[in-house]
This record gives C-alpha cells, sequence and structure tokens, in this order.
C-alpha cells in the first residue's frame, strides 16, 4: 500500500490496484519551499471585534458529497459573495482554507491597504495557518497572504452570527453549482482510506472463497484487520489445527487415535467440548458452548488454554497410536 501511495504522489498512474483504475491520480502533494524563518511572520489574531468596517467571514460545506467554499464581505460599499465549487473528493479541511484563501486573494487585489478582520469557524484550518512550517501548501498560501492588513478571528458556528451564517448558507450553495471552479488534489488521508477499503474488499473475497481455512472461515465469517488470536492454543481452537490425532494423521505425522475411544473426528474441539479425557478441567464449557461465545470470553478462553496445555503436556497417555 505505501509503494502504491508513494507512485501515485510521483504522478504515477496505477491503471490497475485490485482491478480498479486509480489514474488520474491527482493526489494532494507538499512540495517544500524552503523560507528563512526570518521572512515568516506570524498571522494576527483577534478576539471580539466583529464590529469591525471591513468583514469577510469564509465556510467551506460538503453535503451530499459536494464541496463548496464561499466567502462573503461585509464593508461600506456593501456586502458581497464569493462561491466557488469543489471536486467531490476534497475535504471540508480544503474548502474551509479555499474559502480563505479565495478571501485573502480578493482582498489583495481589491483594498491591497485597508485593514480587514477575516473569520473563519474552522478550529482545524485556523491551527494549521498558525504552524510555523505547515506540511501543506494550500495552508502555506493563506499563511503568505496573511500580512499586517489581516486580522484573523476564530468565530463560534452555530450561535447566530449574522455573518458566519450567511456564509454557511453561501457555502451550500456553492456546493450545488453544475460545474467545479476550483480544482484540487485528492487528500492523501482519503487515498489511504480508499485504498484500505480496496483491500479490505479483497481480502473478504479471499476469505470467502479459498479452500483453505475453511473450518475457520466458518466461525469467522468477517475479516477485520483488528482481530488478532495471539495465543496459540485459542488459535488452535480457531482453525482447528493442532495437536488432535485428526491433524497428526492428516499431515502423516502420527497415526493416532484419542484413548477415549468416543469421537471419530479426534479434532481440537473433541478435547474442548467432549473428551472424557479432559471433562476435569471443563467446569464452564458444555457440549453446546460455541467457539464464538469463547471469544467472547475472557474466562472460557482461560478454561481452552488449560485443557488444550494439559492434551500438550499429557499427550502420551491421551494419544493412542494405530499400528
Ligand atoms: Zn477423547
Amino acid at each position: 500500500m505505501e509503494s502504491v501511495i508513494y507512485r501515485a504522489k510521483q504522478g504515477e498512474h496505477i491503471p490497475s490496484f485490485l482491478g480498479k483504475d486509480l489514474s488520474p491520480n491527482n493526489i494532494e502533494v507538499f512540495t517544500n519551499h524552503w523560507q528563512h524563518p526570518g521572512s515568516i511572520s506570524p498571522p494576527r489574531w483577534s478576539s471580539g471585534n466583529t464590529q469591525a468596517a471591513f468583514a469577510i467571514y469564509t465556510d467551506g460545506s460538503k453535503i451530499n458529497s459536494q464541496v463548496g467554499a464561499a466567502f462573503c464581505t461585509f464593508g461600506p460599499d456593501g456586502d458581497g459573495e464569493h462561491l466557488y465549487r469543489l471536486n467531490d473528493h476534497c475535504s471540508v479541511f480544503q474548502a474551509e482554507l479555499t474559502a480563505l484563501h479565495q478571501a485573502l486573494r480578493w482582498k489583495r487585489s481589491n483594498w491591497p491597504s485597508e485593514h480587514f478582520h477575516i473569520f473563519s469557524d474552522s478550529l482545524s484550518s485556523l491551527k494549521a495557518i498558525n504552524k510555523l512550517r505547515p506540511k501543506n501548501n494550500l495552508v502555506e498560501d493563506v499563511r503568505n497572504l496573511c500580512d499586517n492588513s489581516i486580522s484573523l478571528h476564530w468565530v463560534k458556528a452555530h450561535i447566530g452570527v449574522a455573518g458566519n451564517e450567511a456564509a454557511d448558507r453561501a457555502a451550500k450553495r456553492a456546493s450545488e453549482k453544475p460545474d467545479i471552479d476550483i480544482h484540487l488534489g485528492v487528500p492523501e488521508r482519503s487515498f489511504r482510506t480508499t485504498l484500505r477499503k480496496l483491500l479490505h474488499a479483497e481480502w473478504q473475497i479471499r476469505w470467502n472463497t479459498d479452500r483453505n481455512g475453511r473450518f475457520t472461515q466458518q466461525l469467522l465469517k468477517e475479516v477485520k484487520p483488528s482481530r488478532c488470536i495471539s495465543n496459540t492454543y485459542i488459535s488452535q481452537l480457531v482453525t482447528n489445527h493442532g495437536l488432535c490425532p485428526q491433524y497428526l494423521k492428516r499431515f502423516n505425522l502420527k497415526n493416532c487415535n484419542c484413548r477415549c475411544g468416543e469421537d471419530t473426528q479426534d479434532d481440537v474441539p473433541h478435547y474442548v467440548f467432549s473428551c472424557p479425557l479432559t471433562s476435569h478441567l471443563r467446569t464452564s464449557i458444555k457440549r453446546d458452548t460455541r467457539i464464538s461465545q469463547i471469544l467472547a470470553d475472557k474466562r472460557l478462553e482461560t478454561e481452552v488454554v488449560q485443557i488444550l496445555s494439559y492434551v500438550y503436556h499429557q499427550q502420551e497417555s491421551i494419544l493412542e497410536l494405530v499400528d
């Protein structure tokens, strides 16, 4: 997966990843422009003062898989709004930053010498701008436009601040525009999620159709990266691969039967659920206990470990060689 991400970031086309075409793979790539630390001035922050003469409210939004960014301007010569639709793959974070970026560009070309107060309800974008060395070119662009004529404000969303409400509505309308105005790359995080989903789906298909591991497949029908059985005795039970006559015969290791003579299967579940030779170790586990119940109960798991380790240590007296 890492190699696919690396190749995609290099701009390489990946025509088939598990049968899916991942090109054009326009991933958002960070280009490091070195800046002298002395030339980086921190953005100016202000609190309160929502009655500024020149104010801009920005917002980004993602609704029904469509993304919009907008900013609303409030000044002595009247109010205005600017709406941009972004690619559907864009994140809300990208939309919020785009709104700020466009607002700053508009300000610089129309009112270069006036002081402006810019309001955003996106704490994550404002925090990103505040970083000395952001690892995102859009954040860098926004930062570089924040000169002394700009004061940034964080405004709480959905508490009825008129400018913020207007920007919120404008961003929603921006996402409904028929055409894309600004094309941005796929955020690396979304690309990773897509790859992970594809890999997971493929794993499930293989798990459902592979001829190996059928015993386990009946128990654990759904594949999960979070599931990890580290205890060898528990995994013996889940896979039915462990010290038992059935397994030893199947792999031509030893021709033997269980000395109890009760069960022709003589597999791992035989020792866990029914063999009389291990009955003294069985207190909570019953014949009808399901393996899924055991996996969900630490007490039952401990019992399985005790039973199977007993079988391992007492194999000489439990297994009966067949001549
Ligand atoms: Zn037995």
